[in-house]
């Protein structure tokens, strides 16, 4: 086997809305980009009965999706296109702001018990990024079962099974659950790739795949051994390396700095074309403006 880069992204732990928490894999400092997936926050697990629900109030994005997936309890997703749409584990919602979107996301009132996660952002390529917002719900993903596992194809193709989910750049997203396994996975050498474990532990390729670390794996490869000596839970990203030069700041992900701070200023101001979020019992959220933003005055 060649010596292909391997990389350990260390998350850090953060709270999302009024005390949800979260562990923020990426951006990081050491990688910003697996393929076109540029954000990654793993969500709980958490009892709502302790942390309290979740609440992330009104607030913008753009040039991006979030990709939103469970594993244990629900999410009820509000939009500036006036969707309303609950989320529950095993199914999956992606939202492509296009020029703008705005959105709110709480656990519905009859949640109490766990909830368990994880929600992305893709970048949105130049073709794709000022276009027409859009949401899309999927209650049932392809599921591949074999060898003591069970994979589900969140994004793009994988083994012949492909996700509806809507993309715009050269993609995959798995989850894999499996029991006691040592199984070689095949994956795509153009892709990059990363691991992230979120239940249990596990080692590819012989390096162990810690809680709340991520193993990037870089391009190049046609396969992967994936080991577990007790049931764990795996998320695998990966995509073409993303090729174009791209800025994030909050919520937005945009090209320039003049980009960003415009969106930020013009949702601050009610313009721009984010929409409104209907029913959400809260406040909207404020967007912080970017360090290179000169103060008024
Ligand atoms: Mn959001």
């Amino acid at each position: 086997m060649s010596t292909l880069e391997t990389q350990r992204i260390e998350g850090h732990a953060a709270i999302v809305g009024d005390g949800m928490p979260i562990n923020r894999v990426l951006p990081s400092r050491l990688r910003r980009l697996v393929g076109p997936w540029c954000f990654l926050d793993h969500i709980g697990p958490a009892m709502i009965d302790k942390t309290g629900p979740l609440r992330v109030g009104p607030h913008p994005h753009i040039g991006l999706q979030t990709v939103t997936w469970l594993t244990a309890g629900e999410i009820l997703h509000r939009d500036s296109l006036g969707s309303l749409q609950t989320i529950r584990a095993g199914q999956l919602n992606v939202m492509t702001s296009g020029r703008a979107i705005s959105h709110s996301e709480e656990s519905p009132a009859e949640a109490t018990g766990e909830i368990h996660g994880v929600q992305f952002w893709t970048v949105l390529p130049e073709s794709a990024r000022l276009g027409e917002p859009m949401f899309d719900h999927y209650p049932v993903l392809p599921k591949i079962e074999r060898d003591n596992l069970s994979i589900t194809v969140i994004s793009g193709e994988y083994d012949g099974a492909r996700s509806p989910a809507r993309h715009f750049w050269p993609i995959v997203g798995l989850e894999i659950t499996a029991g006691i396994v040592d199984a070689p996975l095949s994956v795509n050498p153009a892709f990059e790739h990363a691991l992230l474990v979120i239940d249990g532990q596990a080692r590819v390729d012989g390096e162990a795949l810690l809680p709340d670390v991520m193993l990037y794996l870089g391009a190049g490869r046609n396969g992967i051994q994936l080991s577990c000596d007790a049931s764990c839970r795996i998320i695998l990203i990966g995509g073409k390396p993303f090729e174009e030069d791209v800025l994030m700041w909050w919520n937005f992900v945009g090209r320039s700095r003049e980009e960003l701070t415009r969106a930020c200023q013009e949702w601050n101001a009610g313009q721009g074309g984010f929409g409104e979020v209907q029913g959400y019992d809260g406040q909207r959220l404020i967007a912080p403006m970017p360090p290179w933003a000169s103060a008024p005055g």
